[in-house]
């Protein structure tokens, strides 16, 4: 394979390496022979400008991976506009301006496929970015996403840095958020499913229709598509990162209810919002590099409730 950014022996910052994405970041860069740099919550606020750009310059990195963020599911979204806007928004510009000035070799800007519009055509392509209105029930993290993409881009234009952006689908894996309210859907559905067989209820409660189809990656393939882009792309726009493993939010339910052991019913809440209709990514981009997931939906759920169990008591503090 030929890359054209080496890791090897690099100290490689993952921003966020305690979130979902950033402990998949860490576990997969550890087969890379390089020092992996971690600063949890308690040691560096990622909102202050002045404390990241005196750890970055302390630290040295030579590589950053920007997977730290303010995430939530629909609801928490829809009921905190300001924090994942605002937190979201300093996140990225502090680390990737800090990154700047100390001339990291190559840094990785982490989005989301929800910067995509709301009736963009499916699959969406990464041409798609700005080309209509936002589903508003996520449009603050949307912005700031949008935003970190085009900051990653402008110091690439003005500064020459090399900067990259990937955009993952919904995400999913060991270390998510399991909680029923601020979670998303594929946690808070394994959650739903093993309480209610624990206590024998029999049915559990989907919010939306079960009409929306979602596409979910496991969040370890995602970690190795960003090792490959971080060794192998640099380029201008940002890289869609999909799985092609799409159903709607009713068949989604029914798989996990199955893995989990729950055998009552589902029933639908339409109060509660169903967010976009559709949101899968098209991946010709990564395709060409030769990448493609390994995990499959139903293994993938199956490991997550293993973990979920494992962790039992430390998911629900
Ligand atoms: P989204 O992809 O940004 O809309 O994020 P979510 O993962 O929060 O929601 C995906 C879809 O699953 C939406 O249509 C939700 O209404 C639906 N959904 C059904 N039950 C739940 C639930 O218990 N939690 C969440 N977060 N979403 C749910």
């Amino acid at each position: 394979m030929r890359l054209s950014y080496a890791l090897k022996g690099k100290r490689v910052w993952v921003a966020g390496h305690r979130g979902m994405v950033g402990a998949a970041l860490t576990r997969r860069l550890a087969r890379e022979d390089c020092e992996i740099l971690g600063a949890g919550r308690d040691e560096l606020d990622l909102r202050d400008q002045a404390a990241v750009k005196a750890w970055t310059r302390d630290r040295k990195p030579h590589a950053v991976f920007v997977a730290a963020a303010k995430v939530g599911g629909i609801l928490a979204n829809r009921d905190h506009p300001a924090d994942f806007l605002y937190d979201n928004l300093m996140i990225e510009a502090n680390v990737i301006h800090a990154s700047h000035e100390l001339g990291v070799e190559k840094l990785l800007f982490l989005g989301s496929s929800c910067i995509y519009p709301k009736h963009a055509a499916q699959p969406m392509r990464e041409t798609d970015l700005l080309g209509g209105p936002l589903e508003p029930t996520n449009e603050p993290y949307a912005v700031a996403k949008i935003a970190g993409v085009k900051l990653a881009q402008a110091y690439r234009r003005q500064y020459g840095d090399d900067f990259i952006s990937a955009m993952p689908t919904n995400l999913y894996g060991p270390g998510d958020n399991f909680d029923l309210v601020g979670s998303h859907v594929l946690p808070a559905l394994i959650r739903k499913a093993h309480d209610a067989k624990l206590a024998q209820r029999d049915s559990i409660e989907v919010w939306g229709t079960g009409t929306p189809r979602r596409e979910f990656l496991h969040v370890d393939d995602l970690a190795d598509a960003c090792v490959l882009l971080m060794q192998r792309l640099s380029a201008d726009e940002h890289v869609n990162v999909g799985s092609g493993q799409e159903l709607s939010i009713r068949a989604l339910s029914e798989l996990i209810a199955r893995v989990v052991g729950f055998r009552g019913a589902i029933v639908f809440d339409p109060a509660k919002p169903d967010g976009a209709p559709r949101k899968r990514l098209e991946t010709s981009k990564l395709d060409a590099l030769g990448w493609s997931p390994a995990i499959g939906l139903e293994r993938g759920i199956a490991q997550t409730y293993e973990w979920y169990c494992r962790n039992y008591d430390l998911v629900r503090l």
